[in-house]
């Protein structure tokens, strides 16, 4: 589809907005060609503000709508009318109404905290953005939900507190929907030893300069990837060697994120419990062994119940399990049934995750996407989601959205009350900084006392990673750069 704007600076957005209703899509800037286009959005001023006249040729048929943007000169607000135009008129082509009315972003939960903070008044905050914005009162209750978790957090977060990533990015085979870097490894075996040993050095350096800057861990966070993919000995070198760097006095969660539940074995578990991991997440995604086959997962649902009694028996009182909405060969009662058996195990977390089609995952490259089940299917399961959940004790406390979910949805984690991932709420909210350490890794330094966030990458790759980590060392010195420049 060809687009023209006659204000390049929303065009990113009015192909965010497109992209809601058709996902799989690729759109095309026509500037300097108003006549081909197929959507077309032309602002000019009027007596009332400014206009957006938006026209839409789909099947033969023109479509058209005019929004006034009721506020002077608020860029912020002249792109808001733009997205609602393109909501309506899409809406009205498609059927489909995107609960998360006209958001595009990850984070609906920080723009709600925003809003709110400059409000400070609940329901002024909720009628803009269900009037205005056009999201769902679900939606928004999600949203207050996982504000009140936010400011509990808060709390425990001082303008000097940090949180830890190590990113482990081998898992032992892919799954069909991942996109996410992450070698399989049987190929890159090979890589895990020297891997390892770099890791332990970044973290070393990572720690001095947290040390030199008087920063105060509060959560560690191991993901991946598959974190017990490393065998019992590199998990107790690792773990060593941050026990060692890091002053871990203030630590209040260390998480480890098992992943794969055939990873999992007493050994590892015996060495997180005596590196004192309190949160482990043991992820089924579905608990039916044909659909566990399709999307490419080497382990059974009997795994999982195995793995999870293993960890129970080690110790571990706080249990994270992620399931997928929207398996390729699942549908409701599928779904239903997958919960019902992870209620029945009585973990302190669940998070529901939604699918996201990635075009680089297996599952668009083998062209699987038909067996995907329907958006409204996709919408059901959420709803019975939030019903099982709610009525087993679950509260919704973070969330966040990838793009290409299907329905436009996004994902929640739900836990048993006191059992919130803070780190979770941390780095997805922005609270604090996150330090990261390993292979696609992205450190997000926060301003002690403001909202400017500055971000340093790892490289992606393990070999990259292996290859430039002398490069990779010269980039975190800019973690103390940053807080030389704010000093706390
Ligand atoms: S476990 Fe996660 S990171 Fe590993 S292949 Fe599957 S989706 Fe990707």
């Amino acid at each position: 589809m060809n687009l023209y704007l006659n204000k390049s600076e929303y065009f990113y957005e009015m192909e965010n907005v497109c992209r809601l209703f058709f996902p799989h899509e690729r759109f095309e800037k026509s500037s300097e060609s108003f006549a081909e286009a197929d959507i077309r959005c032309v602002f000019s001023s009027c007596d009332g503000g400014v206009a957006v006249d938006c026209m839409v040729l789909y099947n033969g048929r023109k479509y058209e709508i005019k929004e006034i943007c009721p506020y002077n000169n608020n860029v912020r607000e002249e792109e808001i009318s733009m997205a609602r135009a393109l909501y309506a008129l899409f809406s009205q082509i498609t059927g489909i109404q995107p609960k998360w009315g006209v958001l595009t972003g990850v984070r609906p939960g920080k723009l709600y905290s925003s809003i709110y903070h400059e409000s400070g008044n609940w329901e002024q905050t909720e009628d803009y953005m269900n009037n205005r914005l056009l999201v769902a009162k679900d939606k928004l209750s999600l949203c207050r939900a996982t504000y009140l978790a936010e400011s509990k957090a808060l709390e425990k977060s001082k303008p000097n507190s940090f949180s830890l990533y190590i990113s482990i990015p081998f898992c032992p085979t892919r799954c069909s929907y991942c996109s996410f870097v992450s070698h399989s490894v049987e190929k890159t075996q090979k890589l895990v030893p020297q891997y390892v040993n770099l890791l332990c050095e970044e973290l070393k350096d990572v720690a001095h300069i947290a040390n030199e800057q008087s920063l105060r861990l509060k959560t560690i966070y191991w993901g991946g990837g598959t974190p017990t993919q490393l065998s019992a000995e590199q998990l107790d070198a690792v773990m060593t060697v941050i026990e060692d760097a890091f002053d871990l006095s203030d630590l209040l969660e260390y998480t480890v994120e098992g992943g794969r539940p055939d990873t999992i074995t007493t050994e590892k578990l015996l060495v997180l419990k005596k590196h004192n991991v309190d949160r482990l997440s043991i992820n089924p995604q579905t608990m039916h062994n044909e659909i566990l086959n399709i999307i490419g997962r080497r382990h059974t649902a009997e795994q999982v119940i195995e793995a999870f009694r293993m960890a129970r028996e080690a110790g571990f009182d706080n249990i994270n399990m992620d399931v997928i909405a929207g398996l390729p060969g699942d549908d409701v009662d599928g779904f239903c049934d997958t919960l019902q058996q992870l209620l029945a195990l009585q973990p302190e977390n669940i998070t529901v995750h939604t699918l996201s089609i990635k075009r680089s995952s297996f599952l668009t490259e083998r062209g699987e996407i038909a067996s995907v089940p329907d958006v409204e299917s996709v919408e059901q399961m959420l709803a019975h989601a939030s019903d099982m959940l709610s009525s087993h004790g679950f509260a919704p406390y973070y969330l966040y959205r990838q793009s290409k979910m299907l329905g436009n949805q996004e994902n929640v984690g739900w836990s048993k009350h006191g059992k919130d991932c803070l780190y979770n709420i941390y780095m997805m909210n922005e609270l604090h900084t996150v330090l990261s350490a390993g292979a696609g890794g992205v450190t997000r330094l926060k301003a002690p006392h403001g909202g400017q966030i500055e971000r340093i990458f790892n490289y992606k790759y393990p070999y990259e990673y292996i290859e430039r980590f002398d490069t990779l060392l010269e980039r975190k010195k800019g973690i103390g750069e940053f807080y030389e420049t704010y000093k706390i």
